[in-house]
């Protein structure tokens, strides 16, 4: 198992601590579900674990340890400047997590993390400009232009999921209003979702059976009604692809890349 390193992956809802060979292949994995509100500490606590049990899986320990955290991070000290899904400011992640696995961190950007490993081993290989969309609970994004990974001023080049979308529009999780991340964003998708089955008034409600309540409706309860043929989740799902179209088009204007790679 020489040359192994270990990734882990955190975003607002789960962390999942992978063993990953010099191919890139991940051969290993150990996840837990995050409580992104209730503070660090917590989160914290099951970063710890996730990563303990996939060490324990490795034959060798691997020495080189690096996360990807949905947030604006400093690269130089592995500091969470902000996280507004995980609601963090000013975390030493780096340094907190060092005292606990003993080993040296690296802390990257997720949105950065997945377009380095789109252009290294996926669908960006031999590509100079490549544009990646990280799609998950939030909406990330990087791009590589003329062969580099671009940085920015304050380590946020690519954030395109707030870029303003329509102005005026809905609430962000960032201080503003109509944000890309606020129509296409899981957690909007689910904000759009429930409201969208209480103006419907609909008695019974598919997607509120299917969830077991309407404060459990979640972007997945939409996709697999979508399949199903429902109504509402197909005009939610036709919203989103307008959305996410015309946010890929700012996107493709603003940087050019040859390639625009999907992720998440
Ligand atoms: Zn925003």
């Amino acid at each position: 198992a020489g040359g192994l390193v270990l990734g882990i992956d955190l975003g607002a809802t789960k962390v999942v601590s992978g063993l990953v060979d010099p191919s890139g292949r991940v051969v290993r994995t150990s996840g837990r579900i995050v409580h992104g509100n209730r503070g660090p500490g917590v989160v914290l606590a099951a970063v710890i674990r996730s990563a303990r049990a996939a060490l324990r899986m490795a034959a060798e320990p691997p020495d080189t340890v690096g996360v990807a955290v949905a947030a604006q991070v400093d690269p130089r000290t592995g500091t969470v400047i902000h996280a507004p899904n995980l609601g963090w400011r000013d975390v030493a992640l780096a340094r907190r997590l060092e005292d606990e696995l003993g080993r040296p961190i690296h802390v990257v950007n997720d949105a950065r993390a997945a377009t380095f490993a789109e252009w290294k081993y996926g669908a960006g290989v031999g590509v100079r400009d490549l544009f990646c969309l990280a799609l998950g609970t939030g909406v990330g994004g990087s791009a590589v232009l003329g062969g580099r990974l671009i940085e920015g001023g304050t380590h946020a080049a690519g954030e395109v999921g707030h870029m303003t979308i329509v102005s005026g529009g809905r609430k962000c999780r960032c201080p503003n209003w109509g944000c890309f991340e606020a129509y296409v964003g899981g957690w909007a998708i689910e904000e759009r979702a429930r409201e969208a089955i209480r103006e419907a008034r609909r008695d019974p409600d598919p997607m509120v059976e299917r969830a077991g309540g309407v404060d459990r409706v979640t972007a997945e309860t939409v996709f697999l009604a979508y399949r199903q043929g429902d109504p509402i989740a197909r005009r939610l799902v036709r919203e989103t692809e307008r959305f996410l179209t015309d946010g890929a088009v700012g996107v493709v204007n603003a940087f050019n890349p040859t390639v625009l790679v999907l992720a998440g």
